[in-house]
């Protein structure tokens, strides 16, 4: 019996949990707090990394602590690789309901003489892997008429900053990425957003920023100080949940004022 005829499609479709969910990358660093904090928002989760050692470790402990949480390989340059892990999911559950695009790396040259390869190699994991990842996702959401994508983009993404001739391209790729599987999937009951992380305290800072660019980045960012990957993850499980229905192709700055700031001293 239908109590409330005005019942909203939305209601209508809350009633699946847990959701399965892929998290790309998502063995160490900012991945990592993201599978946690899905994992502690009661989904099962799959832990793609190029890292097996991460993602087996990662799944290990999250299990110990009484969720449910699957190890895969996952290369996001190489397609065979993608449609192999989407083949395991697929294999296990029939469905994958949560997609996270956050596998990504970052290498600096001076523009006069960035390498074509490494221009490349940053485009195939940061760009053509969250688009294929996004395809093989949605088709599965699609059964489901429910699906949550969300892309790790970056403040690299929206201001330039020196060295990131092909990061900082890539990530505004995947602003504009967001924008176009959000348009084409809503029919589905799809929603895709995007996350632009400030500085955050990961692996990938660590090897990336001397410490000239870490001081640079304190100053300039008015939290004054970095970020940590918990504070990604927290913003992440609220577009992956029911409550974010009506989000749909942003790209949320997550970066203590960054993108606010101007000239901070005077
Ligand atoms: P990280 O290097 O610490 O972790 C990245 C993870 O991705 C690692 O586990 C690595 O093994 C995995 N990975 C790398 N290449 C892969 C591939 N081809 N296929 C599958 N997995 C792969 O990086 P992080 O700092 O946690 O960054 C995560 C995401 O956040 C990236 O997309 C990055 O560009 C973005 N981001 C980070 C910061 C920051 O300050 N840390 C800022 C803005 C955006």
């Amino acid at each position: 019996m239908n109590l409330n005829p005005h019942a909203s499609p939305r209601a209508a479709k809350t009633a699946t949990l847990p959701r399965i969910a892929l998290v790309t990358g998502g063995g160490s660093g900012i991945g990592a707090a993201i599978s946690q904090q899905l994992a502690e928002n009661g989904h099962i989760v799959f832990i793609g990394d190029i890292n097996p050692h991460a993602s087996r470790d990662l799944a290990a402990t999250l299990c110990a602590a009484g969720h449910e949480a699957y190890a895969v390989e996952l290369d996001v340059s190489s397609p065979a690789s993608i449609d192999e892990a989407f083949g395991t999911i697929g294999q296990a559950f029939g469905r994958c309901d949560i997609l996270v695009n956050n596998a990504g790396i970052a290498k600096t040259f001076p523009f006069l003489d960035y390498p074509i390869e490494h221009w490349r190699n940053v485009f195939d994991v940061n760009v053509t892997g969250p688009m294929l990842c996004g395809q093989h996702a949605a088709r599965l959401m699609r059964k489901q008429g429910w699906g949550r994508i969300v892309n790790i983009a970056s403040i690299s993404g929206l201001r330039a900053s020196s060295g990131r001739t092909a990061y900082g391209t890539s990530k505004a790729a995947v602003v504009g990425l967001t924008r176009q599987m959000a348009i084409e999937l809503a029919e589905y009951g799809i929603t895709t957003n995007g996350v632009a992380p400030g500085p955050i305290d990961t692996p990938m800072t660590l090897d990336l920023h001397s410490a000239v660019a870490r001081e640079n980045y304190t100053r300039a960012v008015p939290a004054k100080r970095y970020g940590v990957p918990e504070e990604i993850a927290a913003v992440v499980g609220f577009l992956c949940s029911e409550q974010a229905s009506y989000v749909n192709g942003h790209t949320v700055p997550v970066d203590g004022g960054f993108m606010a700031a101007g000239v901070l001293e005077i």
